[in-house]
Formats: C-alpha cells, structure tokens, sequence
C-alpha cells in the first residue's frame, strides 16, 4: 500500500493536490476537513461539535477526530493506499494513525509537506472564501489564528515522522501543473 501524509498550512494546496494524485496513484482520499463538513452540513452530534472548533480556527479534539478517521480507513478497507489532507495535525494523532495501519502491518509511506509562506496563505486562503462558502475562509483573524495553531500544533508533526526517514519539503509555490509534478517525483522515488 501507498500511504501518504499531504502535510502544509492551510491554504498550501492539499486539497487541490490530493484530488489529483488520487487519481494517479488510485488512492482514497481522506480529508478530515471535508469529513467535518459533511456532518455540519448534516447536523449530525459529531457535526454539532466539531463547528464550534472549526469556526474558531481551532482544532477538533484529537478524541473526536481519530475516531471519525477510523471510521473512514475501517469502512474502506480494499484500497491501493491512502491520502491523509489534513490529518494528522497533532502527534497524538499521528500516533494514533501510526498504531491504526500498523494493525494491518501496513506504515506511512511517506509525509510531503507544501512550503507556503503566510502572506501568501492568508492571500489565497481570502480569495478562496469568496466561493468555497466556509466561514473559516472569510475572517482574517479566524485565518491567522489556523496559521498559528498549525506552526505549534501541526508543525511538530513533520518532525516526527523526519525522525523516522519520512519527511520532505516540497515547494509550494507555482502553477498547480508544477507543484504536482514535484510531489509525483517525490513520490515515485518512495513507491
Ligand atoms: P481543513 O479543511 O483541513 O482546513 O480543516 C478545516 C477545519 O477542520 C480545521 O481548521 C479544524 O478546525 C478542523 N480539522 C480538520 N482536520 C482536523 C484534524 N486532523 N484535527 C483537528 N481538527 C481538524
């Protein structure tokens, strides 16, 4: 199995990459991020929840969301590999997602993360709002504050699996067409 971790702030392109590479590589994309939204859109408990984090910009509790990511692996079992975008952002859960594949002797095969400054994040991620209709995408403020959360949540991440021989930095900045041809060069050097 293929499994990778698409890593970066957000607003680096994870989503935008991963609906591509999944294609290539036939994987299953996962995004946590859309899990959250599909139960908020729902209104489900879970959805109910997790809204009062994501419109603060802050994280979901790691409890919740490695639960719902369970979920998704266990009930998609016969699969190439997967894509995590936006999962894992702590080193609980990175943990937890470690002990989850090593129950099938599988591992993470590699973690690439989209260098994006954050001028140019808060750019893009303003300019996405005017149509991706997230209220998380419009506020500045609420948009700084993710930017934070990730550089001391998130951040700690990518060293945890560069001390395993994992991680790599990818340049962020470019055309789409450009930026996928340097995560399909890291990745075929994996696989
Ligand atoms: P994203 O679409 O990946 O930018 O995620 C949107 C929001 O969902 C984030 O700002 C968090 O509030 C929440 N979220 C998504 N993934 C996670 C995760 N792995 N852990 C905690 N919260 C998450």
């Amino acid at each position: 199995m293929i499994n990778l971790i698409l890593f970066g702030p957000p607003g680096s392109g994870k989503g935008t990459q991963a609906a591509r590479l999944t294609e290539k590589y036939d994987l299953l994309h996962i995004s946590t991020g859309d899990l959250f939204r599909y139960e908020m859109g729902n209104n489900t408990p879970l959805g109910q929840e997790a809204k009062s984090y994501i419109e603060k910009g802050e994280l979901v509790p790691d409890s919740v969301t490695i639960g719902m990511l369970r979920n998704k692996v266990e009930a998609n079992p016969d699969v190439a590999g997967y894509i995590f975008d936006g999962f894992p952002r702590t080193v609980a859960q990175a943990e937890a997602l470690d002990v989850l594949l090593g129950e099938r002797k599988e591992e993470v095969t590699a973690l690439l993360s989209l260098e994006v400054d954050d001028e140019e994040i808060v750019k893009r991620i303003l300019e996405r709002g005017k149509t991706s209709g997230r209220p998380d995408d419009n506020d500045e403020s609420i948009i700084r504050n993710r930017i934070e959360v990730y550089n001391s949540e998130t951040a700690p991440v990518f060293d945890y699996y560069d001390k395993k021989g994992k991680s790599q930095k990818i340049d962020g900045i470019g055309s789409i067409e450009e930026i996928f041809d340097r995560l399909c060069t890291a990745i075929d050097k994996e696989i």
